[in-house]
């Protein structure tokens, strides 16, 4: 394929200045964007900011045009400056199990990957990623095989939530009846590494004048960075899931190489300290199901014993097997001896069917999968061009 080098830019006039998108940014920084790009005198910035809130939170436009109530001129001026548009679809799957999947790409080699799953929560939920990539190792995770690539910021995880609303035609924010009422932070990434733009996201999110997904239905998982897990319960009044996956730290440590900075009755013990346990407020413990490594009936009593105590909830995720991994899926008689230990011990229904898999939804998968399908497309492609 012919390569030929590009310069008009470099002789033209300077490029234009890049548009800044007020819909991931939190009612703080709007108004002071506005008060910056001298649209609004500072003392009308707090009523503006609020006006355009509603516009873009509560109605979900994406077009300065549809703000009705907002003056011509003004709507002019702000759409000089400004964008509110979304990030880029890259990919968008459907599973017959209703499970949708979306990859963004929000920045030049910057992909995220969402993923809606009906009846889970109240009516649906969102598992949105908090990173590209991840710095910790879990051995069993694909995303852990992947290097960091950055942090998502505020806005860019927002908008996984604001484009999957989109598909499912969530605007404006209903009062009742949601298809999409929970979120958990259970994507690509560790959320406690990023927890400013963690936090400032959840602000957005849980906003009442906008989308207004309360605090109690957004769950942040993280694989145990104890030193973080008190900041985030007072920050963000958020539900805490931990990926717990073993029961001694001889095990949790080859699972979870984390283990070895902070063991599990650290662990344990800032859990247990987390703001306003309850039974109505419980901490999900993740058990990823592993063949022969985790699965025993003794492990399931250990669990029960090591969560005495504790208002918990257990979800044992079946594995999902990727390319190159040296670990199995648990057979389901074993899973099922195992919640069948934990139903016992008075924990319900602790075992997540796996859903959207034809579309390679679960977790621990997120983006290699399309990463590989757009790389063959690329090399077809390619092979085209060169005939
Ligand atoms: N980093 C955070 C959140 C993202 S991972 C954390 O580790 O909690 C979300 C969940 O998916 C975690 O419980 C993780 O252990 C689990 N997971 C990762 N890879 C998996 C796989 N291949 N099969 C099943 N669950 C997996
Ligand atoms: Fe990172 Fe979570 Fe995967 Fe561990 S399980 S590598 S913390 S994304």
């Amino acid at each position: 394929m012919g390569v030929t080098l590009d310069l008009s830019r470099a002789s033209a006039a300077p490029a234009a200045p890049v548009m800044r998108n007020l819909s991931g940014m939190t009612r703080a920084e709007l108004a002071a964007a506005l008060i910056e790009a001298e649209v609004v005198r500072p003392e009308k910035a707090r009523m503006r900011a609020t006006q355009l809130w509603r516009w873009i939170h509560h109605y979900g436009v994406t077009d300065f045009a549809a703000m009705s109530d907002v003056a011509k001129e003004m709507r002019a001026a702000l759409a000089e400056r400004f964008t509110v548009a979304r990030p880029e679809i890259v990919e968008r799957q459907v599973s017959k199990d209703g499970t949708r999947k979306w990859l963004i790409r929000t920045a030049p080699g910057i992909e995220v990957e969402t993923v809606y799953i009906p009846d889970v929560g109240r009516a649906g939920a969102l598992c949105v990623s908090s990173q590209v990539g991840c710095t910790l190792n879990c051995t069993f995770c694909h995303t852990g095989t992947q290097a960091l690539v950055r942090n998502l910021t505020a806005a860019e995880i927002v908008a996984q939530v604001q484009i999957a609303r989109d598909d499912l035609e969530e605007w404006p924010s209903p009062k009742e009846d949601r298809r999409l009422s929970n979120i958990v932070f259970m994507g690509m990434g560790e959320p406690l590494y990023n927890l400013d733009n963690v936090a400032a996201a959840i602000d957005i999110i849980a906003d009442h004048e906008g989308i207004a997904i309360s605090r109690r239905r957004i769950t942040v998982s993280t694989s145990g960075v104890v030193p973080e897990i008190p900041r985030l319960g007072e920050r963000t009044q958020t539900m805490l899931a931990i990926s717990l996956h073993a029961t001694n730290d001889a095990l949790r440590e080859k699972l979870v190489p984390l283990n070895r900075k902070y063991p599990i009755a650290e662990l344990m013990a800032a859990i247990k300290a987390y703001p306003q346990l309850s039974n109505a407020k419980r901490v999900t413990f993740e058990y990823v199901m592993l063949k022969g490594v985790n699965d025993s009936p003794a492990e399931a009593k250990a669990l029960v014993k090591l969560l005495a105590g504790v208002p918990a909830k257990i979800n044992l995720i079946p594995f999902n097997p990727w390319p190159g991994t040296d670990y199995e899926c648990s057979d389901w008689g074993t899973i099922e001896a195992f919640a069948a230990i934990l139903n016992r011990a008075g924990y319900a229904s602790p075992i997540r069917t796996p859903r959207g898999r034809d579309i390679l939804a679960a977790c621990g998968q997120l983006k290699s999968e399309s990463e590989k399908l757009r790389a063959s497309a690329r090399r077809a492609a390619e092979r085209d061009a060169a005939e």
